[in-house]
């Protein structure tokens, strides 16, 4: 049998950034699922970007995170994107994404490995600490329904700040970014990250990710808070996307 895993009180860690940004994230997730939640303070309204994997509460431990009528733009469903959608009254998405029904719903390696489709080992469980009230052998992400879906140039209305939806399949259908055209912040999910991007899940579509790829490039994109990982700059994002372009070339 396993060791326990140790129960924290806290689960999640929380970042202030520039511009009224916040980073919150999830340091007991392996690094395979510790996605970044961002909450941007708004004038009229705040807007949350992706909701981590639902095993702490953010109602919990973020109150301030629902006290300005906050709007939670789903990326893709994913269960590291999705996992608390649940606490938010006003959730919104693509409807090409299944947050009703999620392809991936474990935190065992061995079953999410088999439900996404994915070529690498993962770890045996993926966390390694536990809440009170979630087990992780028991775990399974909670399906939502989204409350609005959106569409490619929808506009999410903070009333100091806009931002764009843009729909950027590739690593699973309804993939989308926001992109505020006044800053040049880029919320990119997992379209682009500095790390391995995944297009070869069930879900995925190589070559919708190339065209996806072309069309981030040409965007002037001045920072970019991804969906895993650290923040960088429009200069980085160009070298990813180089990159990936150029291995996806060798590969057709
Ligand atoms: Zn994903």
């Amino acid at each position: 049998m396993n060791s326990p895993l140790p129960i924290v009180d806290r689960w999640f860690v929380s970042e202030s950034m520039e511009d009224g940004i916040t980073r919150i994230e999830e340091p007991y997730a392996d690094e395979f699922l510790r996605g970044n939640i961002w909450h941007v303070a708004g004038d009229d309204r705040d807007l949350v970007v992706d909701s981590g994997l639902g095993i702490g509460s953010l109602r919990t431990e973020f109150p301030e995170l629902f006290a300005n009528n906050p709007v939670l733009v789903v990326t893709h469903a994913h269960l590291d994107h999705m996992g608390s959608a649940y606490e938010f009254a006003d959730l919104r998405a693509h409807a090409l994404e299944p947050l009703h029904a999620p392809h991936g719903t474990s935190i065992r390696g061995d079953v999410l490995a088999a439900q996404l489709g994915l070529s690498e080992t993962l770890p045996e469980l993926l966390v390694t600490a536990r809440t009170r009230s979630c087990d992780p052998e028991r775990y399974e992400v909670r399906p939502v329904v989204a409350t609005v879906t959106v569409a490619e140039g929808d506009v999410i209305d903070l009333g100091n700040r806009r931002l764009q939806i843009l729909h950027l399949p590739g690593h699973t259908p309804g993939s989308i970014c926001l992109f505020d055209w006044d800053s040049g912040a880029l919320f990119s999910g997992d379209v682009v990250y500095d790390d391995d991007l995944l297009d070869d899940l069930f879900e995925s579509d190589d070559q919708a990710y190339v065209r996806s790829m072309h069309r981030l490039r040409d965007l002037p994109v001045r920072t970019v808070y991804p969906g895993h990982g650290e923040s960088f700059n429009g200069h980085r994002l160009r070298e990813i996307i180089d990159s990936y372009l150029r291995a996806a070339t060798r590969t057709v």
